[in-house]
């Protein structure tokens, strides 16, 4: 049974222009308040002296699939050309925990979750899921890609001095209660965020934020967080109006956009609802989720969107921004001085669909590598700034040999 929940924002319809100019922030009217004596009360940020670092992000590159899937390539792609392209640091690339499955069941039917794990999974539902047959690889994949999740939730929260952690893969935001969707077995985001208040991280009357950005509208969430987290989650999706899925779910704030949005508008509507979010819940966040998928792309095989790779690049700066500003508001953010001034964020990677007949992977790979960039290495106060060492001279472009990609490269990739 879901419960009501009233809806604090209409759901908008924007079409496609390209005559607005973008409005770009600007950061010097916020002062830090450094006088600011309010008692720290999170449980988390208090935990200094357990350093795992300044980032961390997680890969399951090694828990591979046996046969091709349409997003093996960039699961194994990504993680190398960060390394490679010292975009973060070797030590920063982690192998995830396997998911606790008794967290899996707080958040989805006890019936589909064994059946997934023990195989008698009906090959109807793993069709409609889009991982083809059930075997052992897939099930030990999924547990980790999960994982993933929630091993950088935990960094975000305890460890990371940028207070931000990526999940290499994930963002299953089409995984409902009993069933999963659109490459979504469970729903990674909702099972961090059933972590999160088990452990009490989010405060009282406080929330976690999910900032759902891939092309298609994250249904699945949506659904879980009225069933499950109603008054503790606050779901926004911003999502092409004509795409996957057919039916929408009922989001805390949805806006559709139409087919073939092109950067500076869907950049000015972006900036327009960070607004009204920093307005409307400024103070009451605990957590971010990003869900990152990069089927914004122009040309993406299953989005509608015209996007540059440049324009998903800003799309990620202001998420960040928006982070940092939201925790310029909030003193249980910025009176540790140990500790990056942002609200703890953790992205996903979400959709973002190669068409081999064009060999778009070095795309779709560069835009998914320049997300969890910008979460290492962008900071856009003056506070964080020193902590920068790596080269980050060439934000866009990826080492060369990912173009020319083929199928077979899978299989010859070194692994991390
Ligand atoms: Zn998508």
């Amino acid at each position: 049974m879901i419960r009501g929940k009233t809806l604090s924002l209409p759901v908008r319809t924007f079409k496609s222009s390209t005559c607005i100019p973008l409005r770009y922030y600007h950061h010097s009217s916020h002062q830090l308040n450094t006088t600011n004596n309010n008692i720290n009360n999170n449980q988390f940020i208090e935990n200094n002296n357990n350093s795992n670092g300044f980032f961390s992000c997680y890969s399951s590159a090694k828990f591979t699939l046996p046969t091709h899937h349409t997003l093996k390539a960039k699961w194994i792609q990504v993680p190398k050309a960060l390394s490679e392209s010292n975009a973060v640091l070797k030590t920063e690339i982690k192998v995830p925990d396997p998911i606790p499955i008794d967290l899996v069941k707080q958040v989805h039917d006890h019936d589909f979750v064994d059946k997934f794990l023990d195989g008698t999974i009906s090959p109807k539902d793993m069709k409609r899921i889009g991982f083809g047959e059930w075997n052992e690889a897939v099930r030990n994949r999924v547990i980790h890609t999960i994982g993933a999740t929630l091993c950088a939730t935990k960094d975000a929260l305890n460890l990371n001095e940028s207070r931000r952690s990526s999940n290499l893969a994930g963002g299953g935001h089409h995984s409902f209660y009993d069933r999963g969707s659109g490459y979504c077995i469970w729903n990674d985001i909702v099972i961090a965020g059933q972590y999160l208040i088990n452990s009490g991280a989010i405060g009282e009357g406080r929330k976690y934020l999910v900032i759902d950005l891939d092309v298609h509208q994250g249904d699945g969430t949506s659904n879980l967080c009225r069933l499950l987290h109603s008054g503790k989650s606050f779901t926004f999706s911003m999502h092409c109006k004509h795409n996957f899925p057919i039916h929408k779910e009922k989001s805390d704030w949805d806006v559709e956009l139409e087919d073939n949005m092109k950067d500076e508008t869907y950049l000015r509507i972006l900036s327009d609802c960070l607004d009204t979010l920093e307005q409307e819940h400024r103070g009451k966040i605990d957590f971010i989720f990003f869900q990152s998928g990069v089927d914004v792309l122009q040309g993406d095989r299953l989005g509608r969107l015209s996007l540059s790779l440049e324009g998903v690049l800003k799309r990620d700066q202001m998420v960040a921004e928006f982070a940092e500003r939201m925790a310029l508001h909030d003193p249980l953010f910025h009176t540790d001085t140990n500790r990056a001034i942002t609200i703890p964020l953790v992205s996903m990677m979400g959709g973002g669909y190669i068409t081999e007949k064009e060999n778009t992977i070095d795309r779709v790979c560069s835009a998914h590598s320049n997300t969890v960039r910008t979460l290492r290495n962008y900071w856009t106060l003056k506070e964080n700034s020193t902590r920068l060492e790596l080269n980050d001279s060439n934000p866009k472009e990826l080492p060369g040999r990912l173009k020319g990609w083929t199928r077979e490269m899978d299989e010859q990739t070194q692994i991390y």
